[in-house]
């Protein structure tokens, strides 16, 4: 197959959040079954391109009332076309967050299919993604199909429902096949109003991480290399050094890490409750979060004040985006807590538990379909062919994440050594793309009968 992609966030060159993985790891996991991926994507003038390689015109022409260079080149063993609009669109220094961005997006997408048509392309699959690249659905079925895009099929994945109602109600409509990133989640929604209409082909596939973007054997950001067998000292290692680096007392304490952007859906008064839970249990407390708003970001900069005054040898509040150090936190922490109120998929706690980390998180959307409680979900965990691997909670309020935290931190005072094999079996479980990526491939096959 030949499966063009068209996005606005890819990871590591423009990474937002959890779509920006999606789009490389996933494309890179259907490459390595043998079939074609391209992506066509923004030529933002913020791109990490120090990622990108052998990057050459590729060609130009004019749509729009302007001219539109072509690049080409890799990013991690995937190809990529780089869409260079000479009007300023990609200009301006950010991915989003431009009063103009539906507009901005919408030209990129039309600007896309030309680009394919007057290339002389023949994709079996466009896959667009969320409300950002949601237009080229309908604009495909509007204006593309009668040309020698005949035989092309549209593929739509929702990675998060909350954003671009319309757009996404207007993509699912036109897409062939829709899909969102966990059979929970898909359930969830599935009622509303913009779904409704399209069940019969709508699915939901769970995201897998790349294992080697995320491999703490082979991790410049952590400072020593281990597998499931050496998990204890790797991780003691990290830990140190963690705690070096915030200024934390070094000393073995159970560390509970956050690493969020710091948004409603993220459950931000769970995450603040739990902060001053594991310091009432002994813990310590590292939370990397970033806030696009600047009233919850000035809220955490006042508590990560009052912290540091109250107990600045035992929690870190970093408020920012950072990529190195979300590696040390994953190998250095011994739980990662994701309490959200909603969560399409979640990679945090997939990644958490490569690196050997315990997840502790709220029961919803994809947190429901990877995590499986120690003390609740055995038979559901076998149901998958998994032995438990975390601890959850259901409610969205204090007394549901005490009792996931309480657990959490007396297993790890009460019992280091079966703590220790949890780490090991965590660390053990496949999260990787394959599995989904045959799923994706199925879907794919499925949408060209
Ligand atoms: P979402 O896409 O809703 O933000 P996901 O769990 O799907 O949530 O993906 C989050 C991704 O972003 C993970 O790779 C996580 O490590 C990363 N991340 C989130 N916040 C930060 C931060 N402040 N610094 C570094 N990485 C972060």
């Amino acid at each position: 197959l030949h499966i063009v992609h068209i996005a606005v966030e890819m990871a590591p060159i423009a990474k937002v959040g959890g779509l920006g993985d999606v789009v490389t790891s996933l494309s890179r996991a259907v490459q390595e079954l043998n079939h074609n991926v391209d992506i066509i994507f923004p030529k933002y003038d913020c791109l990490k391109d120090n990622f990108v390689k052998d990057l050459k015109l590729d060609r130009s022409y004019h749509w729009g009332g302007t001219e539109i260079k072509v690049w080409h080149g890799k990013v991690e063993g995937l190809s990529v076309y780089f869409l260079d609009p000479q009007n300023g669109l990609f200009q301006r220094g950010c991915v989003y967050g431009c009063a103009d961005d539906a507009g901005r997006f919408g030209f990129f997408c039309h600007a896309a299919l030309e680009f394919l048509l007057q290339g002389g392309f023949h994709p079996d699959i466009l896959h667009c993604h969320d409300w950002s690249s949601a237009p080229v659905s309908w604009l495909f079925k509007d204006q593309y199909t009668h040309y020698g895009l005949v035989k092309t099929r549209v593929v739509f994945t929702i990675h998060n429902l909350e954003f671009g109602a319309n757009a996404i109600a207007k993509a699912m409509t036109f897409a062939d096949k829709a899909t969102t990133v966990s059979r929970t989640y898909a359930k969830e929604v599935a009622g509303n109003s913009v779904i409704s209409p399209h069940l019969y082909k709508f699915h939901g596939i769970i995201n897998g991480i790349d294992p080697d973007i995320w491999d703490p054997y082979n991790d410049n950001f952590i400072p020593v290399p281990y597998t499931s067998e050496n998990v204890v000292e790797g991780k003691r290692a990290a830990k140190e050094e963690l705690q070096n680096r915030l200024g934390l007392k070094s000393a073995d304490l159970p560390v509970v890490g956050i690493i969020t952007r710091l948004t409603h859906q993220k459950g931000i008064h769970l995450i603040k409750h739990a902060i001053w839970r594991t310091l009432e249990r002994n813990g310590q407390v590292v939370l990397l979060g970033s806030a696009p708003d600047h009233r919850i970001q000035n809220d955490f900069v006042n508590l990560a004040n009052q912290l540091h005054s109250s107990h600045g040898d035992r929690a870190r509040l970093v408020l920012t985006y950072d990529e190195p150090l979300s590696h040390l936190i994953y190998a250095g922490a011994d739980f990662i807590l994701v309490p959200s109120i909603f969560e399409p998929c979640g990679l945090t706690q997939l990644i958490a538990m490569r690196y050997g980390a315990v997840p502790v998180v709220r029961k919803t959307g994809g947190l429901y379909d990877t995590v499986f409680d120690v003390d609740h979900d055995k038979e559901r965990a076998e149901a998958q062919v998994l032995e438990p691997n975390g601890f959850s909670f259901d409610g969205a309020d204090a007394p549901g994440v005490d009792y996931a935290l309480n657990r959490a931190i007396s297993a790890w005072y009460d019992g280091r050594e079966w703590f220790n094999s949890l780490c090991k079996t965590v660390m053990e479980q496949d999260w990787s793309w394959n599995r989904p990526a045959l799923e994706y491939i199925e879907l794919y096959h499925s949408a060209r009968k």
